[in-house]
Formats: C-alpha cells, sequence, structure tokens
C-alpha cells in the first residue's frame, strides 16, 4: 500500500502531504494521548515524507522527556506526535481523508486502555514497561 494523502487541520490553516507506507493503525492508550485527543486513545498511521505546510501555524508541546506534539496553533487539531527535533513519522488517521483499508494492527500502552474500550481483535497488544524498553534501546542506537 502506498497511498498519497493530502489534507489539512480543521481550519485550513495548516495542510499535510505524506505518503502512507501501510495500512497497519497504531493505537496509543497512554493517558497523555487520551487527554490530547480529548478522549481514547491516538490512532494514527506511519508515513513517509511528512510535509506540513504552512508549519508556522503548527504549536509544538512537549509532554514527556523525549516526545513532541504538534498541534493547529489556530483550530487545535492534532497534527503529529514525533521523537523531540526528528521529523514526525507518523499521521493522526483523523487526517486522511480516504482510510479505507485501513486496520488496526498495533495497540500499544495498553496498560491505560480505558475499561469500556475493547481490545481489537488480532493486534499486537504492548505495555507501557515494554514500550519503555524499546525506547532505551532506540536512545542507544541513535545517541
Ligand atoms: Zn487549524
Ligand atoms: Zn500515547
Amino acid at each position: 500500500m502506498n497511498v498519497n494523502c493530502n489534507s489539512t487541520c480543521l481550519c485550513g490553516a495548516v495542510s499535510v502531504s505524506a505518503t502512507l507506507k501501510s495500512n497497519a493503525i497504531v493505537v496509543c492508550h497512554c493517558t497523555q494521548c487520551q487527554r490530547w485527543t480529548g478522549g481514547g486513545p491516538l490512532y494514527v498511521v506511519r508515513a513517509e515524507g511528512i510535509v506540513f505546510h504552512y508549519d508556522d501555524n503548527i504549536g509544538l508541546y512537549h509532554a514527556s522527556q523525549h516526545g513532541e506534539r504538534g498541534y493547529c496553533r489556530s483550530c487545535g487539531t492534532t497534527l503529529y506526535w514525533s521523537m523531540r527535533g526528528k521529523s514526525p513519522q507518523f499521521l493522526p488517521v483523523g487526517l486522511l481523508e480516504d482510510q479505507s483499508g485501513l486496520r488496526v494492527k498495533e495497540e500499544i500502552f495498553v496498560d491505560y486502555r480505558p475499561s469500556w474500550l475493547s481490545p481489537y481483535p488480532g493486534a499486537t497488544q504492548s505495555t507501557e514497561a515494554e514500550q519503555l524498553r524499546a525506547l532505551q534501546d532506540y536512545l542507544k542506537k541513535n545517541q
């Protein structure tokens, strides 16, 4: 699956173009994402060549030591999460106009999944401890 995506935030001040490399949705249940999205997890897809236009309208928030959250300063739309200072590799599913063919393949921070939300059948499940171990490995490799 190699899909070009062009979209904008809610108010249109920021537009984005990117190429989706797979149909896999990653679901993050961490409490930061729950607050950021306003309820429920953050649903993202991996993408390459993500370019934001009018990016002086993007606000950045560092909710944790390593993460960076981008949002539209005018309308508050969730634009991306990335490692601090790195270019974004994930796009929120809600920015995609065509979501056909996408499937939830991976759930992370499942220890924080709210009790009213069931696991997605067939999706891999990983906990906060597993994610933090993966982050440490990543940081060691990318020093
Ligand atoms: Zn906006
Ligand atoms: Zn999260």
